[in-house]
């Protein structure tokens, strides 16, 4: 008999793949988006239950393939609302994925490795080092897993209503597993969700923005943290490879394949490193003119970091020198604090590390 190990994983294969599959079964491509439906749109992962395929076609499926959805470690509820949940990712490493409620939008915020090897000075993932990349279906598994135990919202929408690729790692660092799952979110297929409610964040890995910009250009978000090179180098150490000047022709080139796009610009306010009047003047300077909004994000301490978090005031005079030249800029408001779930505090559990540094050539270049 085989074991489900010997057996193909269908969650997180990409409609091509899919397709391709089938038709080596005989199958015709119609029924590679039935089987999507009944994935993604009914959280089936039971063959035998898929009642539209025909009897020969589940018995070929169920012989073949599987629907394994990644193991969850633990669940934790903040008082706020906040859910997060742990998956376990193979010998003692786990991952996490949160999800914010909210009265207009429930927004999941997914993992994308196990660590990070970028090592931004202000981020407990990068302080774990890294491990290894997530595949497909361990990501897309994370938007699987909470639409099936969270209820659906009051007017009858799947929990999730929106991903970010905000949690653990660097999702343009594991471009390969991460474009499929990109396609499954937006695909009227799989999860339907419009391109403005997919969100890739990114510390910059410039040749992958422009790649993603014409593969699958869904909402993007760059973590600038700091208006020049100087100080950014020293706190997002990628930027010694792809400065900011870079990075931000790389981000016009993006919003401008699509009308009426902007990027998101985060900025994590750090208490007498980046938070001044004179950061903010510069940081206009930088994005003035251009489709940008700026978010601030209050620093977020996890144990050993030596930053701290700018005062509210301070936040709030950064906030509204931005505005008054004209620059778009919010201010995230920090959820699930009392269970570890916000930003940059996500840290999971990373015991075998493989230190990779700046400048090896391995950094963000798992491209398809
Ligand atoms: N690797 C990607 C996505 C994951 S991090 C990236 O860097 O964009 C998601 C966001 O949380 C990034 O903007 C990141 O800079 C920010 N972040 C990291 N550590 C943080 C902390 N301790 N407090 C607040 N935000 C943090
Ligand atoms: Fe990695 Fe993002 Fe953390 Fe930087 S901020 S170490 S890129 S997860």
């Amino acid at each position: 008999m085989t074991g489900d190990t010997d057996k193909l994983n269908l969650l997180g294969m990409a409609q091509r793949e899919l397709e391709a599959f089938f038709a080596d079964l005989g199958e015709k491509p119609y029924r590679t988006r039935q089987l999507l439906q009944w994935m993604y749109q009914r959280g089936v992962n039971d063959f035998d239950a898929m009642t539209d395929l025909s009897k020969s076609l589940r018995a070929k499926l169920a012989e073949r393939a599987t629907v394994s959805l990644p193991r969850v470690h633990s669940e934790h509820k903040s008082s706020d609302g906040t859910v997060k949940w742990l998956f376990a990712s193979g010998s003692g490493q786990r991952v996490e994925a949160v999800y914010i409620p909210e009265p207009a939008r429930g927004t999941l915020c997914i993992s994308s490795q196990v660590g990070c090897a970028l090592d931004c000075a202000f981020c407990a993932t990068g302080a774990q080092g890294f491990n290894r990349n997530l595949t497909a279906a361990e990501i897309i598994g994370q938007v699987w897993h909470a639409n099936t135990v969270l209820p659906r919202r009051p007017n009858g929408e799947s929990a999730v209503t929106n991903v970010v690729f905000m949690g653990m790692g660097e999702p343009l660092a594991n471009y390969r597993q991460v474009v499929p799952v990109l396609e499954l979110l937006i695909s009227d297929y799989a999860y339907g969700l419009s391109r403005r409610r997919v969100t890739i964040s990114t510390s910059g890995i410039v040749p992958h923005v422009e790649k993603l910009g014409d593969e699958c250009n869904v909402s993007l978000a760059v973590s600038l943290h700091a208006p020049n090179d100087e100080l950014r180098n020293r706190i997002v150490p990628i930027n010694k490879l792809h400065p900011i000047g870079e990075l931000l022709d790389a981000c016009w080139r993006y919003a401008a394949k699509h009308a009426n796009r902007f990027v998101t610009f985060e900025y994590v306010m750090l208490r007498n490193v980046n938070d001044s009047l004179a950061h903010a003047d510069e940081l206009a300077d930088l994005l003035d003119g251009n489709p940008a909004k700026v978010n601030l994000i209050p620093f977020n301490p996890f144990p050993g970091t030596e930053f701290k978090r700018s005062g509210v005031e301070t936040i709030r005079y950064f906030q509204n020198r931005l505005r008054d030249r004209g620059i778009v800029a919010t201010t995230r408001r920090t959820r699930g604090e009392d269970i570890d779930a916000a930003c940059g505090q996500l840290a999971g559990k990373v015991s075998d590390r493989v230190r990779r540094r700046l400048g090896e050539k391995n950094i963000g270049v798992a491209t398809g």
